[in-house]
């Protein structure tokens, strides 16, 4: 029997075909969005098109979350269950889910429900994503629904979605000005507050060796968690020889506990899109990919509109505002890999390849994507850069302090009154950030905060008066990571938040490399049994010998960090974990 997508896909290829490979995934992602799955004479279709053989196309496909090979419901239901949405009772929307959709229709196969890791939506849990049949599109789409509780299932159920506006606050207003208000700013919006004020003063007007100058002046660190100096890696960039060059805009976010770069593309796209700009001018790049991660339908959708936006205005294209720059910003979206926001991970995702991290070095300013100098930034980094330039480094030098220049974006969730993004400069106590500015715990006293995400570190209410500043928070022994901020109060069990987080870096492992793929395994089995009670006496000395063997020996920094907050809650909890003193 003839496959009716097979038929519909000649457009799509048609689009894609002139892209080789790097085409892969969005073929594969637009021929999904006709069926919800890639059926076998689709896949040879495509492998056809692109000229790629049809074992890296199902190699491809069983890479990604979002891709499937498998026939679905007409509703995929996938249901957050990592530490934040726990916290508000995960476990029950996705029993109740399952239920509804077994008893609604098992031989239609109505709806698909499954667990999903971390959407990036933790200030506003329970989450879903939700792929459904949209028959006015004649598509499968993708949205969000939040604040998920069993008995709100009807109404999503019944087709409606419901997502809760993000909570946007702190001491500053410099990058969130126009977040939190429930849409995205329009471009009018954001030149009347000063946007593109950058691009006017910076394109020819100052040589790119200038802007350089101005953000190494600035002290700017990447704001993605690897803290890189943004100046220094725009300028190893610039000066590496060979062409073309590429700008990749990172926004795979995808770090239990951090929402920031959704809510910034969500509420002020054009933003960062002046910094890709600025940044690509720096470097000499006339071309920039915009990775979106695929669980963000949201931000895809507004940053895609603000594309188009900026190029009817002249800020994207030829020649832009007869600067004599060219720049072209193409958006390519995630399909639900966490590993993908590794910067070399995610060239081999735009190359059409399973994102496996290549080896370092070299690094990615001479060797990138498609093997050319290419700068990769966070989408937060980029919004900072446009403050830098836009008003200069000295300016930018008045927030923080002196090792940790600027404002910083800090994501609150878990046990406390206002979960949401806070903007505030570098230097802020912990104890201002959860007390003052999120309202303080809720449910108990508290019992533990894990900074930095999946990746980061837990501490205890002695951790309070540490300042949020690289400096201090290392001096501290504690990461800054992503800069998300997890509240546990009194009531929770550790233990389980301990297995959740195992259990995320055992299903994001890409398995290249042995440590991480079967130390996030072996870690996931260790703490599963802990949890339930079955402690042995040499659980201790295995934790910590997986912890330090995927640390020391992992290739990339999912393995390198994936043991950190197990160890941390080792070290300061032992007795609380059922493991003994360690
Ligand atoms: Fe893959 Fe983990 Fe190795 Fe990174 S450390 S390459 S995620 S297996």
């Amino acid at each position: 029997m003839s496959d009716p997508a097979v038929s519909s896909l000649t457009p799509i290829l048609a689009q894609v075909a002139p892209l080789g490979r790097s085409g892969l995934l969005p073929a594969l992602q637009a021929a999904q969005s006709l069926t919800g799955y890639l059926s076998e004479s689709v896949c040879a279709q495509i492998a056809v098109a692109l000229g790629v053989p049809l074992a890296d196309v199902h190699g491809v496909i069983d890479f990604y979350g979002l891709l499937t090979r498998e026939p679905q419901g007409q509703t995929i239901l996938r249901v957050c269950a990592d530490p934040a949405c726990a916290l508000r009772g995960a476990d029950g929307v996705l029993a109740a889910a399952r239920a509804r959709a077994e008893a609604d229709d098992t031989a239609n196969r109505a709806c698909t429900v499954e667990r999903s890791t971390c959407l990036g939506l933790c200030n506003t849990g329970v989450a879903a994503n939700i792929t459904r049949w949209d028959a006015a599109a004649g598509a499968f789409r993708n949205s969000v629904a939040t604040h998920l509780t069993p008995s709100s299932l009807d109404a999503l159920f019944a087709g409606q979605t419901v997502a809760a506006e993000d909570y946007v606050g702190g001491d500053l207003c410099i990058v969130t000005v126009l977040c939190g208000k429930g849409r995205a700013a329009s471009l009018i919006e954001y030149e009347s507050a000063g946007g593109m004020g950058g691009i006017r003063k910076v394109l020819g007007r100052m040589t790119p060796g200038e802007v350089i100058a101005e953000i190494k002046r600035s002290g700017l660190l990447g704001r993605g968690g690897a803290a890189f100096p943004t100046g220094i890696k725009w300028e190893s960039a610039a000066n590496a020889p060979g062409g073309p060059k590429y700008f990749v805009i990172n926004a795979d976010e995808s770090e239990p506990g951090t929402f920031k770069d959704r809510v910034l593309m969500e509420g002020d796209p054009n933003r960062i899109l002046e910094g890709a700009i600025l940044g690509a001018y720096a470097i000499g790049a006339h071309k920039a990919y915009f990775y979106i991660r695929g669980e963000y339908p949201v931000a895809i959708e507004r940053v895609r509109h603000a594309i188009e936006e900026c190029r009817a205005a002249g800020y994207l294209g030829q020649n832009i505002l007869g600067s004599g720059f060219d720049l072209d910003i193409e958006v390519r979206t995630g399909a639900g890999a966490y590993i993908c926001g590794e910067e070399t991970a995610l060239f081999e995702s735009i190359e059409g390849k399973r994102g496996f991290p290549r080896v370092k070095p070299p690094f990615p300013v001479t060797h990138g994507l498609f093997g050319k100098p290419t700068v990769v930034n966070n989408v937060e980094t980029l919004a900072k850069a446009v403050y830098v330039l836009s008003h200069g480094a000295d300016a930018f030098r008045r927030f923080g302090t002196p090792q940790s220049t600027g404002p910083k974006l800090f994501c609150v969730s878990g046990d406390v009154v206002r979960p949401g993004l806070y903007e505030a400069p570098f230097g802020v106590t912990l104890r201002h950030l959860i007390e003052d500015l999120a309202g303080g715990v809720t449910g108990g006293g508290l019992q533990a905060i894990l900074i930095g995400g999946a990746a980061g570190a837990f501490a205890g209410e002695e951790a309070l008066d540490v300042r949020l500043s690289f400096e201090d928070l290392r001096a501290a022994n504690l990461p800054l990571g992503s800069a998300a901020v997890m509240v546990f109060n009194t009531s929770r069990d550790m233990r389980d938040v301990l297995v959740r987080l195992a259990r995320f870096f055992a299903h994001e492992s890409c398995g290249k490399c042995y440590p991480c793929q079967l130390g996030t395994q072996r870690q996931h089995e260790i703490l599963t049994r802990v949890a339930a009670g079955d402690v042995r006496p040499d659980d201790v000395a295995a934790l910590q010998d997986i912890g330090w063997t995927m640390t020391e020996s992992s290739l990339c920094g999912l393995g390198q960090t994936a043991g950190s907050a197990v160890l941390s809650a080792m070290r300061l909890w032992p007795g609380r974990l059922g493991l003994g003193r360690n």
